[in-house]
C-alpha cells in the first residue's frame, strides 16, 4: 500500500460520539478529510458539524441521544446502518466532568458520569462489535481516555474512575474482539482547548501552573488530537491494538 492508501478512509462510516463540538467535531472533520462518512451521535441537533462534513463532500447522520440515560444501542446502530450503510469505525469520544471536593461529592455526579463515560461506551462499543461480527468485516474502535487514565488527578473522582475504567476496557476488547478484525485502542488526551477545560483556563494562576509543567509549554488544539485518531482509524495502524496513545505535550513523561 502507499502512504496515501494507508491513510485513506474512502467509503468507510464512522461514528462519533459527542461530536456536535470540541475535540470530537475535530475528529469527525479529520475523519472526513480521511475519506468516511459521518455518524454522530449526541443529545443535540450537530448542525455545524454536519455542515462541514458535507462541504468535504461526505455525507452525516445525526442521532439524538443522551448517553447520560440507558439507551437501546442496538437501536442506534441499526439507525446507523439504515441511513450510512454500515459502521467500520466507532470513536467513543463523549464524555463529560463534574468537579467537587471528595468529602462533598454527590452520587449524582459520579452516576451521570461513569454513564457517559464508560457505560455507555462499553454498550455502543458491544453493539457496534456486533454489527461489525455480523457483517464479518474487520473494524475499527478508538476511546478517548485522558491523563486522568493514569494519574488520580483532584477533585474529580467520578471523571477519573471513569477514565481509568476506560483504558481497561480498551484492552479487554482489544483481547476479545482482535479473532474478528477489529483492533481497539484508546488516545489519552492531555490539557486541551475546548468547553472542557474552559474553567481551568480561565482561572489565570491554574492555567500558568498547568503550561509550567506541560514540557511543550502550551494547551494542545483539537487538531493535534484528530491526528492521532486517524492513525488508529486508518489501515496504517493494523498491527496497533490494545495501547492508549498520549497526545499530551509531553505531561506524561514529565
Ligand atoms: P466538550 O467540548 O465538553 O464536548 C463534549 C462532547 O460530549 C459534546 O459534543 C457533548 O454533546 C457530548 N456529550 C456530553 N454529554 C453527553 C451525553 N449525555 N450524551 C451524549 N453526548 C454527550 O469536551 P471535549 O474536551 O471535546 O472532550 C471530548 C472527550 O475528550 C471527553 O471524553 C473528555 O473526557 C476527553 N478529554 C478531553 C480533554 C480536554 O482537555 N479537553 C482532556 C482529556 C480528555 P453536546 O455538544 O451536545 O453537549
Amino acid at each position: 500500500m502507499t502512504v496515501a492508501q494507508l491513510f485513506d478512509l474512502t467509503g468507510k462510516v464512522a461514528m462519533v460520539t459527542g461530536a456536535r463540538r470540541g475535540l470530537g467535531q475535530a475528529m469527525a472533520l479529520a475523519l472526513a478529510d480521511a475519506g468516511a462518512d459521518i455518524v454522530g451521535v449526541g443529545p443535540n441537533p450537530m448542525d455545524g458539524t454536519a455542515r462541514e462534513v458535507e462541504a468535504r463532500n461526505r455525507g452525516f447522520t445525526g442521532i439524538a441521544a443522551d448517553l447520560a440515560v440507558p439507551n437501546d444501542f442496538a437501536e442506534i446502530v441499526g439507525k446507523a446502518v439504515a441511513a450510512s450503510g454500515r459502521v467500520d469505525i466507532l470513536v467513543n469520544n463523549a464524555g463529560i466532568i463534574r468537579r467537587t471536593d471528595v468529602l462533598d461529592f454527590a452520587e449524582t455526579d459520579w452516576d451521570e458520569v461513569m454513564q457517559v463515560n464508560l457505560k455507555s461506551a462499553f454498550f455502543l462499543s458491544q453493539a457496534v462489535a456486533r454489527h461489525m461480527v455480523e457483517r464479518g468485516a474487520a473494524g475499527r474502535i478508538v476511546n478517548i481516555a485522558s491523563i486522568l487514565s493514569f494519574q488520580g488527578g483532584v477533585r474529580v473522582p467520578s471523571y477519573t474512575a471513569s477514565k481509568h475504567g476506560i483504558v481497561g476496557l480498551t484492552r479487554l476488547l482489544a483481547n476479545e474482539l482482535a479473532p474478528h478484525g477489529i483492533t481497539v485502542n484508546a488516545i489519552a488526551p492531555g490539557y486541551m482547548e475546548t468547553d472542557n477545560t474552559e474553567a481551568l483556563r480561565n482561572d489565570a494562576d491554574r492555567s500558568r501552573q498547568l503550561i509550567e509543567r506541560i514540557p511543550l509549554g502550551r494547551f494542545g488544539r483539537a487538531e493535534e488530537l484528530a491526528t492521532a485518531l486517524l492513525f488508529l482509524a486508518a489501515p496504517a495502524s493494523g498491527y496497533v491494538t490494545g495501547s492508549v496513545v498520549t497526545v499530551d505535550g509531553g505531561w506524561m513523561a514529565r
